[in-house]
């Protein structure tokens, strides 16, 4: 059981990292692996290490753990083997030669960045490598950027930078040309229901409808395929959209939205802080249920008040997921209208989706999905959520309403 096993569908990203963490371990060997070359824009000498690397892919195709997986490797001295002191660590983002930045809030802060360059001149304490992780390096301004750019132009000789972001076109191009890039792929809802079925042991039925509903987001389909509550926000969230037919439905829809995706904010909020306060009391050694020695507590006190920190930006991700729900439902419904023969998103309510279809024309569907992406705008833009979401609802309880004078003219 590596770092690498847990990752999915992204086998040809894996073997460029993999094969990097080698070359770096053992600069002689000549038993390289060989360059796979379709992992996004990898410059020559794929098998080679360099210093600074970016992650792309979209939300949920693993970014992160594809990051770590590459910190163990090269942070373990067996390259990853996954149960060492150090891929312990670093699996608790503990390990004295990581830093990190990751981070729940819209933007990183410059000072954020001006700490990690600074601790990214040390020479690493114990491993062969001092790597440093930005998780969303999509969230920086232009000023930030240029106080990491000159940290990427003269990297110390044994520092790795590993940025992750959505695209490279999210990063300013002065930044995308001191990096290799690798692009990850959407995993399919089979590489996704195999994980769930294999790490999780999930049942394969719930593991496929998870994958689906979840759009192939790994940490989403974990929490719909083990989360009986998670499920059921989902469901109740299409079934409000699906219900709402006039302008009061609509008002008390937004609230009842609100509401759903404050529980599902604060749900998520709860499981990551538990289980990572869980990893950190592991690899400081700590057993379950056992108090936490005196000469520990500050550093569980720092990552308690870092979690604090973190949780404000939860309630925005809640109606985004909420958002994203909503999508896929008209997504569904737009492509049966349009005779498409793709697999459902909703798959578990096809017959709804289908009446819905037929009952429906394509213009007011496609309305809906524009007031869907209106509303995701709007809140991007600091309106208030209960307003932009009303008017969200508005429009498809007209959408409802057309389908309603279909059936019955
Ligand atoms: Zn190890």
């Amino acid at each position: 059981m590596t770092v690498w096993d847990d990752l999915t569908g992204q086998a040809a990203a894996i073997e460029v990292f993999r094969a990097a963490a080698e070359s770096s371990a053992a600069p002689t060997t000549s038993a390289v692996p060989a360059a796979t070359g379709d992992a996004g824009q990898v410059a020559a000498a794929p098998d080679s290490m360099t210093h600074s690397w970016l992650i792309t892919g979209p939300p949920g195709s693993g970014r992160s753990n594809l990051a770590y997986a590459f910190a163990s490797a090269l942070l373990c001295r067996d390259g990853g083997c996954g149960h060492c002191a150090d891929c312990r660590q670093v699996a608790a983002r503990t390990h004295p030669d990581l830093a990190i930045l990751a981070t729940d809030r819209v933007v990183i802060t410059i000072d954020e960045v001006r700490r990690l360059v600074s601790a990214s001149q040390f020479s690493p304490s114990v491993a062969r490598y001092r790597v440093v992780v930005i998780e969303d390096a999509d969230r920086m301004a232009e000023r930030t950027s240029n106080v990491l750019l000159k940290a990427l132009e003269e990297p110390p000789e044994r520092t790795v930078w590993i940025l992750c972001a959505p695209s490279e076109a999210d990063l300013l191009p002065t930044i995308r040309s001191r990096v290799r890039s690798v692009r990850l792929r959407v995993p399919s809802t089979s590489d996704v229901a195999a994980l769930l079925v294999k790490r999780d042991g999930v049942d394969a039925e719930t593991a496929e409808r998870a994958a689906r509903e979840s759009q192939s987001h790994i940490g989403m389909a974990h929490r719909l395929a083990t989360n009986d509550e998670a499920r059921a926000r989902r469901a109740d969230t299409i079934e409000l959209a699906l219900s709402v037919t006039t302008v009061g439905d609509a008002v008390r829809g937004a609230a009842t939205l609100l509401e759903i995706a404050g529980a599902d904010a604060q749900a998520i909020t709860e499981e990551r802080d538990a289980e990572e306060r869980a990893a950190a009391l592991r690899s400081l050694g700590v057993e379950p249920g056992q108090a936490i020695p005196p000469a520990l507590r500050s550093q569980i006190k720092a990552l308690e008040d870092d979690q604090k920190r973190r949780a404000t930006r939860s309630l925005r991700d809640g109606i985004d997921r909420i958002l994203t729900d909503l999508l896929s439902l008209y997504r569904d419904i737009v492509l049966l209208q349009l005779g498409a023969r793709v697999e459902l998103v909703n798959e578990a309510i096809s017959a709804e989706v289908r009446r819905r279809a037929e009952d429906n024309d394509s213009s007011s569907t496609l309305a809906a999905m524009d007031a869907i992406a209106d509303a995701r705008r709007r809140i991007a833009a600091n309106v208030a959520p209960a307003l932009a979401l009303e008017a969200m609802l508005i429009t498809l309880a007209e959408a409802g309403r057309s389908a309603s004078r279909k059936v019955a003219p």
